[in-house]
């Protein structure tokens, strides 16, 4: 803490200035912060997991130790793969080249994606219908590009013209890499970037993305091919492996249009351009250390990172990455104890019955909405630290010898287990995060809030300490999970996970109004030079944030320590709570990956989570004291209140 500052002008630094200050971004990194901490612990004990199961070489074969081992070792073993070059590759690289026909690039493009090798021009992936939740349905997203949002290609400013240089220098050199003469890598890098450029004037802004009305778009398959006629998806989803669907969603039909008229206006030797690209890119993180150096330089300029995350890490999470389930079954062996899952669906219960007392209460929405509102609250499916029912990955063959094998059969499996869910009841059993993962999530269509092993940790959760700390901490997790629920995208959804809506006119007009004055609040924080915070991009999150912190106090106010006026380290305990809530965020970031973030994550930065929400909330004026006058404070009738 830095006990100098007031809390009441910057309770960030109040609650963590010293901690700020005493722990830069290490070198490995491109932010430092509590999530940071926690994930470097993580992936220590992953490591020492994997280490072992990867010496051990009497592993029953077949074991999820033997398998996972394998896997490691394998992807260890930098020495072996690095005397492979680009082998592994060359043969998709080969294909690519040759193709002749447009008809010919559509079909490299689905064969490419159920082969594992990559997902060229768009997104395809198969999910719940969300205004039918009870089916699995093929989607088609925008895509195609390689930056992290399409403001990379479209924008003129430093920054931006930086980054679109490094970029078409990483094409060159991993072009160069395979044994193309650098004049024409050039020209190649030229190719690419214009037609990605072109994608992207075609894609929607991340913000229209969190629109689920205006992304859901139905098609019957044969008539999706009446707007595109250059693709005959009935045929191309054949060779995708999806047969016997009628309807396909498109999250974005204008950029199907725009690909269906760019791909007959693109020669045909660009698209072989782009597809060989689309193969290196997919490769260059797994191959030899020529193209691994390589892809660690260009993302450089993107994140600031001053050196390689070392080898091992990387690898690690990989294998989290890629046979998680598998690993997880190891990892929550070792550091899951069943009593903190007990404490935890405690903790899940108060929270939920917190919410229920706030949504009753609500002054601005009506008793027919607040039923709607309860019924879905009630309706949550918690799920806590592991699956009940483990993926096993049956029949994905994992070679010690193999490492890029072994990947590439990874992603075949994980293909082929996407496209079979198709015409089958929805498996509610299935987690969208592996157990190692140190993070939570709401989904909307499931209507459950998930929270693997990995998060229930310090300084989230710790079975020891008062519960003042894990109710700043996890219990503000929760509360914001299920606030998600209640967000200006998750309340468009019913208790059954149902894009309908269920709100009286007038009630979602008062909620308009509030949300738009939280996504005000958040315009005016500055993150770097001229660079603020998207309040309409962050405004989700930022409600999860103001909900789940409410409910987060309300639940610790029925606890024993709530309600008692007990001092512990000379505070009280609602300081406790909201400086939990505090120290979870500290942050330290690079600048480089600041500027990235604000244009890619719907989370708002560390500093302005740590407060964006405590000066919505009486309590934390009463708390710390804070009065008019203080930078902080905001007048009681301006405090805005949501659920
Ligand atoms: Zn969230």
């Amino acid at each position: 803490m830095d006990l100098s500052v007031k809390p009441g002008d910057d309770f960030y630094t109040y609650a963590s200035g010293n901690w700020i200050k005493n722990n830069p971004v290490p070198a490995k990194e491109t932010r430092w912060g509590s999530f940071n901490v926690l994930r470097e612990f993580n992936i220590q004990a992953v490591r020492n997991i994997l280490t072992e199961s990867a010496k051990n070489t009497s592993a029953v074969p077949g074991s999820v130790e033997k398998r996972v081992g394998d896997f490691y070792a394998a992807a260890m073993d930098s020495a072996a793969i690095d005397k492979l070059g680009y082998k592994p590759i060359k043969n998709d690289l080969k294909k690519a080249s040759k193709v002749k026909t447009h008809q010919q690039v559509l079909d490299q493009m689905a064969e490419m994606r159920v082969n594992g090798v990559a997902s060229p021009l768009f997104g395809f992936w198969v999910g719940q219908d969300r205004k039918n939740p009870n089916v699995m349905i093929p989607q088609l997203s925008q895509g195609g590009t390689t930056l992290p949002d399409r403001d990379f290609y479209l924008k003129n400013d430093a920054r931006s013209t930086k980054i679109q240089e490094a970029y078409k220098s990483y094409i060159v050199k991993l072009f160069t890499l395979t044994g193309e003469k650098e004049a024409k890598a050039k020209k190649h890098a030229e190719t690419i970037f214009n037609l990605e450029k072109k994608l992207a004037e075609a894609q929607m802004s991340r913000v229209e993305m969190r629109d689920p009305h205006k992304t859901y778009n139905k098609f019957a398959v044969a008539s999706l091919s009446k707007t595109t006629s250059n693709i005959d998806w009935k045929s191309l989803m054949a060779k995708m492996k999806v047969t016997g669907e009628d309807t396909i969603l498109v999250n974005n039909p204008k950029f199907f249009t725009e690909i269906n008229t760019l791909l007959t206006q693109t020669p045909v030797s660009d698209w072989q351009t782009y597809l060989q690209w689309n193969v290196l890119k997919s490769a260059a993180p797994y191959l030899s250390k020529p193209f691994t150096d390589a892809n660690f330089a260009y993302s450089q300029v993107l994140s600031g990172q001053k050196v390689q995350t070392p080898r091992w890490q990387r690898m690690s999470q990989l294998t989290d990455g890629t046979i998680g389930e598998l690993l997880g079954q190891l990892y929550v062996k070792k550091h899951f104890q069943p009593a903190a899952k007990a404490r935890m669906d405690e903790m899940i219960a108060n929270l939920i019955k917190a919410y229920e007392i706030r949504i009753k209460n609500l002054d601005w929405m009506s008793p027919a909405t607040k039923e709607k509102a309860l019924a879905k609250l009630h309706a949550f499916t918690p799920k806590v630290a592991y699956p009940s029912k483990w993926k096993n990955y049956d029949g994905l063959e994992i070679k010690r010898e193999s490492f890029y094998q072994n990947l590439r059969n990874a992603s075949v499996w994980g293909y082929n287990d996407m496209v079979s869910q198709l015409g089958k009841p929805v498996d509610r059993t299935r987690w969208g995060m592996t157990p190692a993962t140190v993070n939570a999530y709401y989904s909307p269509v499931m209507n459950e809030i998930v929270f693997p092993a990995g998060i229930l940790q310090f300084p989230f959760f710790d079975p020891n300490a008062d519960d003042a700390v894990n109710y700043g901490g996890i219990g503000a997790v929760i509360g914001h999970e299920i606030s998600h629920g209640f967000d200006d995208s998750g309340s468009q959804y019913d208790k059954d996970g149902t894009l309908r809506n269920w709100w009286t006119p007038e009630d979602l007009s008062r909620f308009k109004e509030k949300a738009s004055a939280l996504e005000k609040q958040f315009n005016e924080y500055t993150v770097l030079d001229t660079l603020k915070v998207n309040g309409k991009f962050t405004l989700g999150e930022n409600i999860g944030d103001l909900g789940g912190l409410n409910a987060a106090y309300e639940a610790f106010k029925m606890t024993k320590q709530g309600q008692s006026k007990e001092m512990i380290d000379g505070f009280t305990p609602d300081q406790r709570f909201f400086l939990s809530w505090a120290q979870v965020w500290r942050t330290n970031i690079l600048p480089e990956t600041a500027a990235q973030l604000i244009v890619t994550d719907p989370h708002s930065p560390g500093e302005y989570r740590t407060i964006g929400t405590p000066v919505n909330m009486d309590a934390w004026y009463e708390a710390f004291n804070v009065k008019p006058g203080d930078k902080l404070y905001k007048k009681p009738e301006d405090r805005i209140r949501i659920w």
